[in-house]
């Protein structure tokens, strides 16, 4: 019976107790005894199977002593309880098939020892077959999974949102433009210049920012709802908490506020913390024995501890007051920068910390005004070791409040006439927010960049594979 390593390490034996586990060769080690102790990955989990192969293999001496790391091999054999500490079970082998050999073994990339990195982000596919990345790919989906299940079982339904679109959505972010492929007839004004503006069938069109203006419209309907695809953003700045393409999710919810708003984000992220730390423990305990050492702790704290939440003013007089030197200046009506946020949450609160209503005119048209008239209700969430995780707003409803917010913005009423039109047909309060997943993944797995949160990032400079 084929087996993974996850269900053969449980001990899962079938009938008969013969298994075959297939995957790739971890490490290989001789006993004078005359046998040797292979160890298997398959991916499955964090731990690899340790393979017993007896001398007595008709293939020992031509092939098994020369495994090395990366060989692929399928193994067959007796699942049997391991006398090796740590070790669950082991197969007392049989027969091992070698599928696929390494060439030149002494030059394969990924050698049984720690890379850098920066070294490993030259090879994006075969980081994978590294400890490290294998963690963060199975932490990452198992967060991807609780998503949809933390809002299924609340009642949301999952809106996918257009990739390309017209709208550049709040000038969130710079645009990537969309154009067309038919290099030899591109569309040319009169002039003979190249006419971007006719990118997508006549219309000059772009890879969305943000899916939050079209789930609103379902929102308006469905009540409550969510997307969670990619995102596109040309940062064209080489920070270690931005890439130029992220998944981002989107959840917004019909007659609700600003505090709604934030306890959904409370309720939300420690769904997902508790779900990493019940499913994951394996991969947990890595990360917390190589990247980051109490990546386990400080997600148990968190769980146990109300969000904080402080204003935005407050904010700003804690970071004058705080001595502490930094880059940018600290001034009531500037945004909160990187430093300044991760002063907030690394060093005043110690933990996870939500700001709340910020200036108006550095946040986006659609946030709620306040009745202070200079402030909306904008929250974001900031994580320790990599700042905003989390941007999120009451919206505005009320027509005439955002029609005078779209002039002082500059933005053409018409292009938003079907944003309007949810504001005139049966208007509720609601509010949303944005989670970017790889800072998550970042925050969860302790990483320092962003770049390693997701299989193939794409960053300036990094598109190639
Ligand atoms: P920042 O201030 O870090 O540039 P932002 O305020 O521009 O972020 P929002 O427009 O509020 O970001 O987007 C919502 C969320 O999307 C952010 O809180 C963050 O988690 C994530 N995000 C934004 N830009 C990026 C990016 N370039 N790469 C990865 N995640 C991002
Ligand atoms: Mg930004
Ligand atoms: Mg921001
Ligand atoms: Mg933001």
């Amino acid at each position: 019976t084929v087996v993974s390593v996850e269900h053969a390490l449980a001990g899962r034996i079938p009938a008969g107790g013969e298994v075959t586990v297939r995957g790739w060769v971890r490490t290989r080690r001789d006993s004078k005894a005359g046998l040797s102790f292979v160890n298997v990955s398959d991916g499955s989990c964090f731990a690899p199977i340790q393979v017993v192969a007896p001398a007595t293999l008709p293939n020992y001496e031509s092939e098994v002593l020369h495994l090395t790391t990366g060989c692929s091999v399928v193994a067959t054999g007796t699942l049997v309880p391991s006398q090796g500490k740590g070790q669950s079970f082991e197969i007392q082998a049989t027969k091992i098939e070698v599928l696929g050999w390494v060439e030149d073994p002494l030059t394969y990339p990924m050698q049984p020892k720690q890379h850098s990195l920066e070294y490993l982000r030259e090879f994006a596919h075969l980081r994978p077959r590294t400890n490290l990345f294998g963690a963060v790919t199975r932490i990452r989906h198992c967060l991807a999974q609780a998503v949809h299940r933390f809002f299924h079982e609340r009642g949301f339904y999952w809106i996918s949102t257009p990739i390309i679109t017209t709208s550049d959505a709040e000038g969130a972010g710079q645009m990537f433009r969309v154009s067309t492929l038919d290099l030899a007839n591109l569309p040319r004004t009169r002039d003979g210049e190249v006419d971007f503006s006719r990118d997508f069938f006549g219309k000059e069109t772009f890879l969305t920012v943000s899916g939050q203006l079209n789930v609103e419209a379902y929102c308006l309907a469905l009540s409550k709802v969510y997307t969670f695809g990619p995102t596109f953003r040309a940062e064209n700045s080489n920070t270690t908490r931005h890439l130029a393409e992220f998944w981002m999710i989107e959840p917004e919810i019909a007659f609700a506020d600003l505090d709604d708003d934030a306890a959904l984000a409370e309720d939300f992220l420690k769904y997902l913390f508790r779900a990493v730390l019940e499913e994951r423990a394996d991969d947990m305990a890595f990360i917390a024995e190589r990247v980051q050492k109490d990546a386990i702790t400080r997600l148990e704290n968190f769980l146990n501890s109300p969000f904080e939440r402080i204003d935005y003013s407050e904010a700003i007089r804690l970071l004058q007051g705080s001595g502490k030197k930094f880059d940018f200046p600290v001034e009531w009506g500037l945004d909160l920068q990187t430093e300044h946020e991760r002063w907030l949450t690394e060093e005043h609160v110690g933990r996870p910390v939500v700001v709340m209503n910020y200036p108006e005119h550095i946040k986006a048209f659609y946030m709620r005004l306040n009745d202070d008239g200079r402030t909306v209700a904008a929250m974001d969430v900031l994580a320790p070791g990599i700042g905003e995780i989390i941007g999120g707003s009451q919206r505005e409803e009320r027509l005439d409040v955002l029609d005078a917010r779209m002039a002082q913005f500059g933005l053409d009423p018409q292009q938003y006439a079907w944003y309007r039109d949810l504001r005139r047909y049966g208007t509720v309060p609601h509010a949303g927010f944005g989670l970017g997943f790889e800072r998550l993944v970042v925050y969860v797995c302790g990483l320092s960049n962003i770049r390693d949160a997701i299989a193939y990032p794409r960053a300036p400079g990094n598109a190639d594979f």
